[in-house]
């Protein structure tokens, strides 16, 4: 199955904002997509519907495989759990908690074991094996980025979806992000679908689609904004 499948969804929001406007669209496996378009138009929406944070008023979601626009909260939030990982903006580290424990609470939460092998292969892959111990504070906004990307991953989820992930970062760390995330995409082939307002990041997507009012208005592959050195 693709990683992520829909199928005419609709959001309309109490108060009657419609948010998604029968929006249909498959994600294979190992692609990354970036998520374009104006404050509004209903890119986070689309995002948390398809990360099974939110539902949908109508139409069908599938993750891998999985029907979850019809879920109660509880087996969403398990799905979600065991086939989804998030990147956001603000990193959303827990400031008590040193790195290890931070990147394997999502083990904790989903009451798994950790993969010794895959979560010292992840930890070395984004160079942050030395600082197992650091709390977040004591680390700069791209370390603290690169070990949201571990976490995200440590659940060897089925898709990744980042909330403009290089929103907070200074230009360098940013490329350090994007191209980390591109290397996982076709070195691992792990799925992401990433919401940005940067054409520099949609740029290192496989492909972008822009949205405006609740809809995708224009799909862009391998989008030509200059690809990061
Ligand atoms: P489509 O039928 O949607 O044009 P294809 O299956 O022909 O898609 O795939 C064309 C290329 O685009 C492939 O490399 C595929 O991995 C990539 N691709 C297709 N859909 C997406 C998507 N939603 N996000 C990112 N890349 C995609
Ligand atoms: P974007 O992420 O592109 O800025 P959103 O998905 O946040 O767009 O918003 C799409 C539309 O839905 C906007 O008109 C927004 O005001 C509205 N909206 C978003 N969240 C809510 C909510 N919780 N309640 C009511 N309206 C909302």
């Amino acid at each position: 199955a693709p990683a992520i499948v829909l199928d005419r969804v609709g959001k309309t929001y109490a108060g009657g904002v419609r948010a998604l406007d029968d929006v249909s669209l498959t994600v294979p496996r190992g692609a990354f997509l970036a998520v374009m378009g104006p404050s509004g138009s209903g890119k986070s929406t689309l995002m948390h519907c398809a990360a099974g944070l939110d539902t949908p008023t109508s139409g069908s979601i599938r993750i891998d495989g999985h029907e979850i626009a019809g879920l109660n909260e509880t087996r969403r939030t398990e799905l979600r759990r065991e086939r989804v990982g998030f990147v956001f903006q603000s990193y959303n580290l827990v400031p008590s908690l040193d790195l290890a424990d931070n990147i394997t609470l999502p083990l904790r939460l989903a009451g798994r074991a950790p993969d010794r092998a895959w979560l010292e292969m992840l930890v070395e892959r984004v160079g942050l094996a030395g600082r197992l111990t650091h709390r977040p504070t004591e680390l700069s906004g791209g370390q603290q980025q690169r070990a949201a990307i571990v976490r995200a991953l440590v659940t060897r989820p089925a898709v990744v979806f980042a909330d403009e992930p290089t929103g907070a970062l200074d230009l360098r760390s940013a490329h350090e992000v994007l191209r980390l995330l591109r290397e996982l995409v076709d070195e691992l082939g792990q799925t992401v679908v990433m919401v940005t307002h940067d054409p520099a990041a949609a740029a290192q997507a496989h492909r972008a689609l822009v949205m405006a009012d609740g809809r995708v208005v224009e799909t862009l592959d391998a989008p030509t904004a200059p690809r990061l050195a």
